[in-house]
Formats: C-alpha cells, sequence, structure tokens
C-alpha cells in the first residue's frame, strides 16, 4: 500500500450556552475506515514510535504566540502556563512532549518544523477565512498508511500513523473573550488541549460516530491495555460537554457555560486516549524497550525538514471541511 498523507483541518467554537449533558464516548479524527469497532479502532490514526512519539511528541511554540494572546492583565508567564497545562494535560506514561516555547524552528505545513507547531495567527489566515466556525482553534495534522506499525502496549498492526500537525489559535477571538479576565485562560488551556487532542488522533464525540464500552452515561471507560479494543461499541449517546465536544455550549450560545472552561481531560478524552495509546503492565521496562520514555532528546526538527521520505504519496484535502470528519478513505485506501 502506497502511503499518503491526508492532512485534515479541526476546529473548536468555543464558550456560550447551556449545555445538555449526557453520556461519555469518544471519537476518531480523522476517520478513515470502516466496518467493525475493533477493526475502525486497530487502524485509527495515531502516533507511534516511528511517526514521533519516541522521546516525546517534540511540539514548537511559534515566537511570540503566548504574547499574542496576552491581554491587558495578563502575565505573559500565566498565559505561557495555560498554553502547557493543555499540551500536559493528554501526558501519560506513554505519551509525552518536548516542548519548546518560542521555538525558531516552527514551519506552517503538517509535516514541516516540529512535530507538532502551534501558531498563534489573525483571523484573516486562510485557514480561518475558509472555516469561519473555528471560532478559536484549528488543528490540521497529516496521516500516512503504514502496513505495520507499533502500538504503545508492545504490539503492532497495520493502520493510520499521524506524521505531523499544527495547531492554530485565532488571536482575534481570544481577544473577543477578553471580558473572561483571568478566567479566559482557561478556555485557552481547553482549546489547547481540544486542538491537540486532534493532532493525537481524537474527533468530535458530538459529531462522528462515538466509541464507548457501554451505554451507560457516567460511568468509567475500562480499557485492557493487552486487547485495547476489546468490549467498545459504537454509542448513540453523545456529550456534549466533553472537551473533545465543538459545542461545548451548545449549538448557539449565547453566553459561556462551565464546560468553555475545563481544563483537564474527561472520561471520553481518557477512554480514548487508553484505546490509542495504552499504558503496558509493567510500565517502565516495556516503555525504556519500546523507546518511549522521553529523557533520550532526539535532535529537534528544523524548518526544511520532512518527516516521511519525499516519496510519500501526499493527498491534500484542504477542501474547507466544518470538522464534520466525514473523512471517507481515500480511493485505494484499505476499509
Ligand atoms: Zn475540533
Amino acid at each position: 500500500m502506497t502511503p499518503r498523507s491526508l492532512p485534515l483541518l479541526g476546529s473548536v467554537l468555543v464558550a456560550l450556552l447551556l449545555a445538555p449533558a449526557s453520556t461519555r464516548a469518544f471519537s476518531l479524527f480523522p476517520e478513515l475506515s470502516s466496518g467493525s469497532p475493533q477493526a475502525v479502532l486497530a487502524q485509527a490514526a495515531r502516533w507511534s514510535s516511528v511517526t514521533g512519539l519516541d522521546g516525546g511528541i517534540q511540539v514548537g511554540i511559534a515566537p511570540g504566540v503566548a504574547a499574542a494572546l496576552q491581554v491587558d492583565g495578563d502575565a505573559l508567564a500565566d498565559v505561557e502556563q495555560a498554553i502547557l497545562d493543555g499540551i500536559e494535560a493528554w501526558a501519560s506514561p506513554v505519551l509525552q512532549f518536548d516542548v519548546q516555547l518560542d521555538a525558531a524552528g516552527t514551519v506552517e505545513g503538517p509535516e514541516l518544523g516540529f512535530e507538532i507547531d502551534l501558531f498563534a495567527v489573525s483571523d484573516s489566515h486562510p485557514l480561518f477565512v475558509a472555516n469561519p466556525q473555528a471560532f478559536t482553534g484549528l488543528a490540521v495534522p497529516a496521516v500516512d498508511f503504514f502496513a505495520s506499525r507499533p502500538l504503545t502496549n508492545g504490539q503492532a498492526s497495520s493502520g493510520y500513523g499521524i506524521t505531523g500537525a499544527d495547531l492554530y489559535l485565532n488571536i482575534d477571538n481570544f481577544e473577543f473573550l477578553a471580558p473572561l479576565g483571568a478566567s479566559r485562560l482557561q478556555v485557552l488551556t481547553r482549546v489547547v488541549i481540544h486542538e491537540l487532542g486532534h493532532a493525537l488522533g481524537l474527533g468530535h464525540p458530538n459529531e462522528t460516530t462515538s466509541y464507548d464500552t457501554d451505554l451507560d452515561p457516567f460511568n468509567a471507560m475500562p480499557i485492557d491495555p493487552a486487547d485495547p479494543f476489546a468490549g467498545l461499541i459504537v454509542s448513540p449517546n453523545i456529550d456534549v460537554t466533553t472537551v473533545m465536544s465543538n459545542e461545548p455550549c451548545g449549538p448557539n450560545p449565547t453566553a459561556p457555560c462551565p464546560a468553555a472552561f475545563f481544563t483537564s481531560l474527561g472520561p471520553d478524552e481518557l477512554g480514548g486516549r487508553a484505546v490509542l495509546y495504552p499504558v503496558p503492565e509493567p510500565t517502565t521496562g516495556m516503555l525504556v524497550a519500546l523507546g518511549l520514555l522521553a529523557g533520550a532528546q532526539r535532535p529537534r526538527r528544523r524548518s526544511t525538514s520532512r518527516r516521511r521520505p519525499s516519496t510519500t504519496a501526499r493527498v491534500r484535502d484542504c477542501q474547507p471541511i466544518r470538522e464534520t470528519h466525514s473523512g471517507s478513505a481515500p480511493p485505494g485506501d484499505p476499509a
């Protein structure tokens, strides 16, 4: 199978209305496969030790990002911390991040610059012009197909690997949130969690196929790291308030709701992370063997480097999409 890339867009609409709460489930981004939940989840796009997970995913925060999001009364360090908190929210023993603030090597293009680049841009940036529904953030991951790619539990399967991603924050719309004062930084953390979630392979549970281990709205989602796809079913129940929802306060919000200020992973995100990035037991020895523990620093990506061989076929899909994630597989991709 010829590897291919599929940059897709993700966005979040933040702030605003009362939220109907209901159930817990997670979704995939992009949605590329069809079939049983187990088949889809096994092929789902994720980072692996062959695409940057070893030693921690390198995240470059472009120069001036925190300053661009600063409003009167903010300490620059507080803005930086809000961003870092959003990144670290996803960390686990197998999912770690090597973050550089004011990173000169960041470059737009999901396979350029750092493994994940974070930018703050104005409303006039072409991505936000093309995706006006992306109020405060956008994510653009690139995905290749691998005949075999390692999973974090030591197993391997064919499937999609995320090879790079760009995250964008909309400066103008964070200014719009300035009246929220310091709590605005909680919104910033939530948006970073949300967009990074896309870059890690998770979608909007309120928009796309959602997976759960049962239909119970509020119980935990137990995932066996040795068999992480077992017992997962398609759930018809939706939690619009969870961090990966793009309508945390409902479809037509007029005021902030508590969900806009979530600064940690909810059960949906914890379940999705456990499926895509299972933590093996016992951890330490296996993690060292898999090279997943951060510590041995790899060279940072430079502005012109590419992660994949230049022969990689790249299917651009930059049409404006409203994160419907309707992502049918490109022709020729395995179902
Ligand atoms: Zn989104």
